[in-house]
């Protein structure tokens, strides 16, 4: 079984000092709020309710931390791009975001959803940015896939390669759905490679 299919909530975090102590590599997922994020997660894992949706921006602030066996640990950061968010909900937001990406040492691999239908917005491309001295893999996954025709998913895919690799930001893309299970076992692959390839040698070895 693919260790993404082991996880267990550990833990929530609202602040730095709140994140568990680091134990083995870390797959953090991020996105906007509504992209599609927890049903990704669920999906990924094969369970229905391992990770809720926040619809409210207040319940937002906290990063849920799931052990993955031992095979690592999954972080799945708050939605960012609430509208109508007070200014000090935000700086807060980019304390525990900026926090977790910057100083987080076992981080191995972002998984970055997208809406399939309007990738690559101001948010995701902040968020990018963000991510960009964070020396780490990216794994973007364009959400929902399953609104659009075959021939648009073609074009998304391509249109979003393209302008990731022009801003010198190349991720690994692929289209996601957790309504009709595209991409989810190519996802979990990923993610499984990811794991294992950061795995301490097993002791004998
Ligand atoms: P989150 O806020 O990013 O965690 O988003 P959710 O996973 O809660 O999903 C937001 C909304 O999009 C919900 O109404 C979901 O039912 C819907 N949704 C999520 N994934 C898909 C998908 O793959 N296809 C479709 N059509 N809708 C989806």
């Amino acid at each position: 079984m693919s260790p993404i299919q082991q996880a267990r909530f550990l833990t929530s975090a609202a602040s730095v000092q709140d994140f568990p102590a680091e134990a083995g590599p870390e797959l953090a997922f991020a996105g906007r709020s509504n992209v599609g994020k927890s049903s990704a997660i669920n999906a990924l894992a094969a369970r229905k309710r391992l990770a809720f949706s926040s619809k409210t921006p207040g319940r937002t602030q906290q990063i849920n931390f799931f052990d993955l066996g031992d095979a690592g640990r999954l972080a799945d950061l708050p939605g960012y791009g609430y509208a109508s968010v007070p200014q000090a909900l935000r700086a807060s937001w980019d304390a525990l975001i900026g926090g977790y990406l910057t100083g987080r040492a076992t981080l191995i691999g972002v998984v970055l959803l997208m809406d399939a239908r309007h990738p690559l917005t101001e948010n995701d491309r902040g968020f990018l940015e963000w991510l960009r001295p964070v020396n780490v893999p990216r794994l973007v996954l364009l959400s929902k896939a399953d609104k659009l025709s075959r021939a648009e998913r073609a074009k998304t895919l391509a249109a979003t390669r393209d302008a990731l690799d022009q801003a010198a930001l190349t991720s690994l893309v692929q289209l996601f759905s957790s309504s009709s299970g595209e991409g989810v076992e190519e996802a979990r692959a990923q993610l499984d490679s990811w794991l294992a390839n950061k795995k301490p040698p097993e002791k004998g070895n």
